[in-house]
């Protein structure tokens, strides 16, 4: 259609041999989103029965203040996510402010001092480290007598099998499995892997809590890792389960007594899930649970597009475009300092919000080097919205995610590669 390309040419600056390359790579991936979207049209089909079976209706939207006691609509609410989950109990709440704090209040409920927490899938998550005690904060877990063990994985990102059985003893409560790979060069795993590891787990040790990091997993396949085995399932609303409408919250669902206990670590011992008032947050919830599949399927075709355009450029990417999904994260190669500068700058470009601030590296507490960030979000540091950050040191890894609609991801990434074909660091 010319009317498209003449607004892409003239409203963001893309030019004709960017445009002709883009056109040329979207046709050659095109096939695979087919299969994208049946596992959106399953997921949106789940999260629509759920609604349906909890009988949602509009007073479910009304806001409560004070204690928040009788919250009909946050019990709904929660309802709603243990099912899409298929677990007994949820725990959704914008009192959990974050994903780092809903997998420290799911881990902190449920160890206690003596216990021993496993990850047998290497480091965790880095805001995890710090509440474990791997890196020393205070009040982490091995400050209140919390051992922690890891098992690191084999080469390839393979399950370390011996030296998981090694590692689980007596003293072990519970094993945490990050599902995506984070802010790692390595595979996410697939809803398979995990069904994998969580059996041989519980064929070892089968009262083990198995908690599962499910943090940008969410609606990329057909199943969650709840349905797998997982005992917990933790993340945040400010990626894929948010659907780009919540404005902060985390969830936890699981068995009902270990969502209690992250309950009663939450609230207080005693008050559990019965307090805390939504102050009319909750149809932002559900209607972003309900968009959320849908944001999913942008985000991963948006991954899938820029994994095709800089993979065909000779840049190392992970995944490939024509591999598997597990996450909505895309891991770009780029090689030098000025290459992941100019993307983030142009994704920036391409942003509804910010879009004429220009991001540079700067010196992020808690990072060793500059980081640059791209991310013009309506929802302040929303990743499941379009967005890119990258550690300015070598190999140059960038870290792409989100798009709240294929179309907005699609001229996000366009935007990135004009910027640097502008500043001549690519050649078409
Ligand atoms: C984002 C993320 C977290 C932490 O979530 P925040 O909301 O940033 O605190 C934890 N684990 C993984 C794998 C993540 O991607």
């Amino acid at each position: 259609m010319q009317e498209l390309y003449d607004i892409m040419q003239s409203k963001f600056g893309i030019s004709e041999k960017v445009l002709q390359y883009c056109i040329q790579k979207e046709n050659e991936i095109k096939s695979q989103f087919q299969k994208i979207d049946e596992i959106t049209e399953y997921n949106q089909l789940k999260v629509l029965s759920a609604m349906q079976k909890n009988k949602l209706s509009d007073i479910h939207f009304a806001a409560t203040t004070g204690y928040g006691y009788n919250d009909l609509g946050r019990d709904v609410l929660e309802n709603i996510y243990a099912d899409v989950f298929c677990t007994e109990s949820g725990l959704v709440r914008p009192q959990l402010t974050c994903g780092t704090h809903a997998l420290a209040v799911a881990l902190a409920g449920n160890l206690r001092p003596g216990d021993e927490l496993l990850s047998p899938v290497g480091l965790p998550y880095d805001t995890l480290q710090g509440v474990i005690g791997i890196r020393k904060e205070k009040g982490c877990l091995t400050e209140y007598g919390i051992t922690y063990k890891q098992v690191d994985l084999l080469p390839e990102d393979k399950f370390d099998y011996d030296g998981i059985e090694k590692a689980i003893t007596e003293k072990t409560k519970l094993v945490t499995i990050q599902r995506s790979k984070g802010y790692r060069w390595k595979v996410s795993f697939s809803i398979a892997q995990i069904k994998e590891l969580i059996s041989f787990i519980k064929s070892i040790k089968k009262d083990v809590i198995c908690m599962v990091d499910n943090c940008y997993g969410e609606f990329s396949e057909i199943q969650e890792p709840s349905e797998v085995g997982a005992d917990l399932v933790v993340g945040s609303l400010i990626k894929n389960p948010g659907g780009g409408l919540a404005p902060i919250g985390g969830y936890i669902v699981g068995k009902e007594e270990f969502v209690e206990n992250a309950a009663y670590r939450l609230t207080a011992p005693g008050l559990g899930k019965e307090v805390g008032a939504t102050l009319g947050i909750t149809s932002s919830f559900l209607q972003g649970l309900f968009m959320a599949p849908q944001v999913v399927n942008g985000s991963i075709k948006t991954a899938i597009f820029a994994a095709k355009l800089f993979e065909d450029l000779g840049f190392a990417v992970l995944p490939k475009s024509n591999e598997a999904r597990a996450d909505i994260v895309q891991l770009i190669q780029m090689g030098s300092a000025e290459n992941v500068i100019a993307f983030c700058q142009g994704i920036q470009k391409g942003a509804p919000v910010d879009s004429y601030v220009t991001p540079e590296p700067w010196d992020m507490p808690g990072y060793d080097c500059p980081v640059i960030m791209a991310a013009g979000a309506f929802v302040q540091g929303s990743s499941i919205e379009l967005s890119a950050d990258a550690p300015i040191k070598p190999p140059y890894h960038v870290y792409m995610q989100g798009g709240l609609s294929w179309h907005h991801g699609k001229i996000g990434v366009m935007t990135g590669l004009q910027t640097m074909v502008d500043k001549g660091l690519i050649q078409l």
